[in-house]
């Protein structure tokens, strides 16, 4: 029987997305793999977890109750706490893993642990139980860095770091503003600030981390996490870990794969801001006109505001005048498979890090519009450092105008700034497919996390 894996998931698409192709990765190394959510899937959740092969078991541990936070608590401290309460259960799971098959007949000798970004607490866990801790980090290298770095800056920096005179400089990374900072980074005195620092404080106990970007993206921040004169853990590049965009007809209930088909090669906008937030009612408003204005093709997924707001979207009238030249779908589209289509030639996009990373191994150049997260820093190194992504000019009161949206739009799908994106990023999309083919860089670093990932000899069998 193999050695089996844990891995624990994070709540949200973006985090089970690249876990679900990382644990195919490793189960195409000859590992087993037992993929772990907390509390009930989501539909999309469950769509994923429903398709995966029979070689990854899935499990889902018990809700955690969160009913005693107050009712204004930030989402990110309610993730925090969903992982370090589903403890208890993920305890019982490791030990009748580790105890009842103890021989691993049945179900593969436990050989190690793999949380994500803000799973350190299952640690504790792990390392009483004698299983091996490893974590995968769903981000650029750029964020790994800062969070790795961020004991250091938390004792040397002695402001906010928004209040910071000069910009934060990580080793190999462009250089990044306070303000540009991952979202926590912006108050240091709230919650979720001490969150990510007891996690990041965590982060050196792995034995390993695997990072899921690429030599080519991210070049200078890499080499120096991987020197093999740094401090430990061992970081392991094994990007891009996209889905692939292999269309099946289930895929398009919305039928945007087959307006897709009708438009001519390269002509089509695709704007979404991700699996999480929604904008506010003026900005969709001030987006929907530029794009107007424009006269450039859009598929544009939108998801309606939680608020109380008299909305009414599309604007009047905005479909009629559209007419075939752009397509609006409600929610969700299948991502990836619009980005492989030959008829998308641009991706407004909030530069989530799975988002980019989709865009760069289909060859579409970006516009960048972070929003949360650490999003603004992957913005800063898209537009600044890579170069494959150009970026709006966002207006005092936080919304971009019409006039801004139809420029920079006009300015990726036809303009010179455009033609430069375009070529620098299918330049990446071959190192993506050279660093994940046989020999690649991405490809020999799986290879030897793996191999040591399912190699214990600390568990008595
Ligand atoms: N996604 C999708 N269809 C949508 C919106 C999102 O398939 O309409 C997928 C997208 O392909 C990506 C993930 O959801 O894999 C979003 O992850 P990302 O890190 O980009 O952003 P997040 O949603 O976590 O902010």
């Amino acid at each position: 029987m193999a050695s089996r894996i844990v891995i624990l998931s994070g709540t949200g698409m973006g985090h089970l997305i690249p876990l679900v192709e990382f644990s195919d990765r490793l189960v195409r190394l000859g590992l087993s793999v037992t993929l772990v959510t907390i509390g009930p899937p989501s539909a999309a959740q469950k769509a994923i977890l429903d398709s995966l092969p029979d070689s990854i078991t899935a499990v889902s541990l018990p809700p955690v109750s969160l009913d005693d936070l107050p009712g204004d608590v930030r989402p990110q401290v309610a993730t925090f706490l969903t992982v370090s309460r589903c403890l208890p259960s993920l305890r019982r799971l490791l030990q009748e893993l580790t105890s009842a098959d103890g021989d691993g007949s049945k179900t593969g000798r436990l050989c190690g642990l793999v949380v994500d970004l803000f799973g350190t607490d299952a640690f504790d866990v792990a390392e009483e139980l004698g299983v091996p801790c490893y974590m995968f980090f769903p981000s650029s290298s750029m964020s790994l860095s800062l969070f790795l770095h961020m004991p250091e800056l938390h004792v040397s920096v002695p402001c906010e770091y928004k209040d910071m005179v000069n910009p934060v400089s990580l080793p190999g990374c462009i250089p990044v503003r306070g303000t540009d900072l991952a979202d926590p980074f912006q108050d240091r005195t709230k919650d979720a600030y001490k969150w990510v620092l007891h996690h990041a404080t965590r982060y050196r106990r792995a034995e390993g981390i695997f990072l899921n970007s690429f030599e080519d993206l991210e070049p200078s921040s890499i080499k120096s996490l991987t020197d093999p004169t740094s401090k430990p853990p061992v970081v392991y590049p094994v990007g891009p870990l996209v889905r692939e965009g292999e269309r099946a007809s289930s895929d398009d209930p919305t039928g945007c794969l087959k307006w897709l088909d009708q438009q001519p090669r390269g002509s089509v906008l695709y704007i979404c801001f991700g699996s999480v937030v929604s904008l506010g009612i003026d900005q969709l408003t001030e987006l929907a006109a530029g794009l107007e204005m424009s006269g450039q093709r859009f598929l544009w997924v939108v998801k309606v505001p939680n608020s109380n707001d008299p909305f009414d979207f599309p604007p009047k009238g905005f479909v009629e005048r559209i007419g075939g030249r752009g397509l609006i779908v409600l929610s969700w589209a299948p991502q990836t498979q619009v980005l492989g289509h030959a008829s998308t030639g641009g991706f407004m996009s909030h530069c989530g890090w799975n988002s980019t990373l989709e865009s760069v191994a289909n060859g579409v150049p970006l516009i960048a519009w972070p929003l949360y997260a650490e999003q603004k820093m992957n913005a800063v190194m898209l537009v600044g450092d890579v170069k494959i992504a150009i970026r709006p000019t966002v207006g005092e009161d936080g919304v971009v105008r019409r006039e801004e949206v139809s420029r920079i739009v006009r300015a990726l799908m036809e303009g010179e700034e455009g033609m430069g994106v375009r070529g620098r990023v299918k330049e990446l999309q071959e190192g993506a497919k050279k660093a994940l083919s046989e020999g690649g860089s991405s490809c020999k670093a799986l290879t030897e996390g793996a191999l040591k990932l399912g190699k214990n000899n600390n568990i008595a069998a």
